[in-house]
C-alpha cells in the first residue's frame, strides 16, 4: 500500500472533544487501531480541540475511557493511566494486561506533541502565513455582514455558497494598512478554480473533485485559532501519518486537504474513507435509533470484547462465514482492503446475539467476576443489581450465574433472569403449572408425589445431579411420564413457564424453599 515517510504506518485517530463518543467514531479508531496493530504500527490519539464552542468539558477523559473499555491502547498522544486500570479486570480474557502507571491524570506521550491543537496555535499561525507568502493563501477583512449579505446574493441566484473573492482585489499596500491598523481578519486559502483535484482514496478508489466548486476555505480564524482543515493537514504532516483513516462524512473537506498538501509542497498521506453508519432506516446512525454513545453500550450490558468483534464489521468482512473473531484474530485479519464501499447498518439483533455468544464462551468463574466487577463499577446504575447474591459466597452465586448464563444475551439481563430465585413469594397463574393432558387434579397429585420424593432425600444429597437421579428414577421405577411429574414441579419453584433446568433451581433454592414453593402451588389449584 502506497505511503510515505519510509512505510513506517502511523495512523491516527483525531476526535473533537465535544460530547460523549459516538458508536461511529469509535468504529473509525477500532479501524485504525487494527490497522496500526496488522502492520506493526503506532496508534495515535490527537486531540482537535480548536472549535473552542463546540468543546464539552471531560470529553476527553470520557473519549479516553471508551477507548480503554475496548482495549484500544494509545502508543502515542493522548493517554490516561488511571483509567486503564479499569481494564485489569478482563486480563483473564485479553492477551494484553494494563498497568497502573500514575494516578488520574492526562498525559502526552511522544515526540511529535504537543498533541491537544489547542496548544499548537503558533504552529499553525506560522504555516497559515508561509501559505500567504507562497501565495496560496490570502488575508480576508470581510465582515459577518458582509459575507452574510454575499450569501444571501448566491442563494437568490441558486449558486452554492462560497466566499467570492472580494479581499483578494486588494493590494498589498492596502492589506499591510489594514493589518497594521489591527483590522480584525482571517487567512483563506486562495483556490485556483480550474481544473479537478483526483483522490485516489484506499478504500473508495478515485474520486475527482472539480475546483470550480471548492471554497476559498478560511484556514486561520479572526482568533488566530486554525480551522479543522489546516490543523488537520499540519498536524497529518509534522506527526508523520502515514495514512489518514476517517469516516466518508470527511470526504468533502479531503480535496481543501489534498491542495494543501501541494501547496506546502509536502508528500501525501494515504487516504482511506471509511463508510458511514446506518440505522435500520437506512439514515446515518443517531439518537433517533437508539444509544449512540458508545459508553451507553457498556451500561446496556455488553461485553468489550463483543462490541469489539462487532463494530470490527461494521464495514469490514473478513470474505468467510466466520463471524466471532477474537481480537489477535482480528488484528490478523483486518486490512483495509476489506473495508466495504457500502455503509454498514447497526444491526442491534445482531449484537445481541454476539454478545450472547460471549456469554456463553465465559468459564463461569470469569463470568461471575465480570458480573460483580461490572456490578460494583455501575454502582447499581444500569440494573446490574444483584440483590442477596451480591453477598452470596463464591459458590452459591457460581450456580446461580450459571443458570443464567445459557440465557442471558447482556450483562443486565443477570438481575431478571434470577429474580425468581429471590422473590419471597411468587406471582403466576396457576394454569401454567397444568402440562398438557393432565388435570388439575391429576397436576395436584403430582406436586404431592414431587413432595414425597423430596422428602426422602436427604439434606446432605440435596444437590442438583443427586435431585436429578432421584426424580428420573422415580419416574422410570413407578412409569410417570417425566414431563407430567417435572413440568408442574418446575413451575411451581420458577413461577415461569420457560425457566433454567428445575434441578440447578432446586439445587440453589436448597429443600426448605423448593417444599414452600411446591405446597404454595398446591394451594393455587
Ligand atoms: N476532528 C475530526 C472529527 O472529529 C477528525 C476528522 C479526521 O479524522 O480528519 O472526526
Amino acid at each position: 500500500m502506497a505511503s510515505k515517510h519510509n512505510n513506517k504506518i502511523r495512523v491516527r485517530f483525531a476526535p473533537s472533544p465535544t460530547g460523549a463518543p459516538h458508536v461511529g467514531n469509535i468504529r473509525t479508531a477500532l479501524f485504525a487501531w487494527l490497522f496500526a496493530r496488522h502492520h506493526k504500527g503506532t496508534f495515535i490519539l490527537r486531540i482537535e480541540d480548536t472549535d473552542t464552542d463546540r468543546v464539552v468539558a471531560g470529553s476527553v477523559e470520557t473519549i479516553l475511557e471508551a477507548l480503554d473499555w475496548l482495549g484500544l491502547e494509545v502508543d502515542e498522544g493522548v493517554k490516561s493511566f488511571e483509567l486503564q486500570v479499569s481494564s485489569q479486570r478482563l486480563v483473564s480474557l485479553w492477551p494484553t494486561s494494563f498497568k497502573k502507571e500514575k494516578n488520574g491524570v492526562l498525559q502526552e506521550v511522544g515526540e511529535y506533541g504537543p498533541y491537544f491543537q489547542s496548544k499548537r496555535l503558533d504552529i499553525y499561525k506560522k504555516y497559515a502565513e508561509e501559505l500567504v507568502a507562497k501565495g496560496h493563501a490570502y488575508y480576508c477583512f470581510c465582515s459577518e455582514e458582509r459575507l452574510e449579505q454575499i450569501r444571501k446574493e448566491q442563494e437568490a441566484k441558486k449558486l452554492p455558497p462560497k466566499y467570492n473573492g472580494h479581499c483578494l482585489t486588494l493590494d498589498a499596500a492596502e492589506v499591510k494598512k489594514l493589518l497594521d491598523g489591527g483590522e480584525a481578519h482571517v487567512i483563506r486559502m486562495k483556490i485556483g478554480h480550474e481544473g479537478e483535484t483526483v483522490l485516489n482514496d484506499v478504500i473508495k478508489g478515485e474520486v475527482r473533485f472539480k475546483n470550480s466548486l471548492i471554497d476559498d476555505q478560511v484556514l486561520l480564524k479572526s482568533d488566530g485559532f486554525p480551522t479543522y482543515h489546516l490543523a488537520a493537514v499540519v498536524d497529518d504532516h509534522l506527526m508523520e501519518i502515514s495514512h489518514v483513516i476517517r469516516a466518508d462524512e470527511w470526504l468533502p473537506s479531503t480535496p481543501k486537504h489534498l491542495l494543501l498538501y501541494d501547496y506546502f509542497g509536502w508528500a501525501k498521506p494515504a487516504f482511506a474513507h471509511v463508510p458511514i453508519i446506518l440505522g435500520p432506516d437506512k439514515t446515518k446512525l443517531s439518537k433517533r435509533h437508539g444509544a449512540v454513545s458508545i459508553l451507553d453500550y457498556r451500561e446496556a450490558g455488553y461485553l468489550p470484547e463483543a462490541m469489539f468483534n462487532y463494530l470490527a464489521f461494521l464495514g469490514w468482512n473478513p470474505k468467510t462465514d466466520q463471524e466471532l473473531f477474537s481480537r489477535d484474530e482480528l488484528i490478523k485479519e483486518f486490512d483495509l482492503d476489506k473495508v466495504n464501499k457500502a455503509n454498514p447498518i447497526f444491526d442491534i439483533k445482531k449484537l445481541n446475539w454476539m454478545n450472547g455468544q460471549y456469554i456463553k464462551k465465559m468459564t463461569a468463574n470469569e463470568l461471575q467476576s465480570v458480573i460483580l466487577n461490572e456490578a460494583k463499577r455501575s454502582e447499581g446504575s444500569h440494573g446490574l443489581i444483584l440483590g442477596s447474591f451480591a453477598n452470596a459466597q463464591d459458590d452459591a452465586l457460581k450456580k446461580v450465574v450459571k443458570l443464567a448464563q445459557e440465557r442471558m444475551e447482556k450483562l443486565v439481563d443477570f438481575a431478571p433472569l434470577t429474580d425468581f430465585l429471590r422473590q419471597d413469594k411468587l406471582d403466576y397463574d396457576a394454569k401454567i403449572l397444568i402440562p398438557k393432558g393432565l388435570s388439575q387434579t391429576q397436576c395436584k397429585t403430582q406436586l404431592q408425589t414431587a413432595l414425597d420424593v423430596i422428602s426422602k432425600i436427604e439434606a446432605g444429597d440435596w444437590q442438583e445431579e443427586k435431585l436429578r437421579k432421584t426424580f428420573l428414577d422415580y419416574c422410570e421405577k413407578n412409569n410417570v411420564k417425566r414431563g407430567e411429574l417435572l413440568w408442574p414441579v418446575r413451575v411451581a419453584v420458577t413461577g415461569l413457564a420457560n425457566s433454567p433446568d428445575l434441578f440447578a433451581v432446586m439445587d440453589i433454592l436448597g429443600k426448605k424453599k423448593s417444599i414452600e414453593r411446591i405446597r404454595e402451588a398446591i394451594s393455587k389449584l
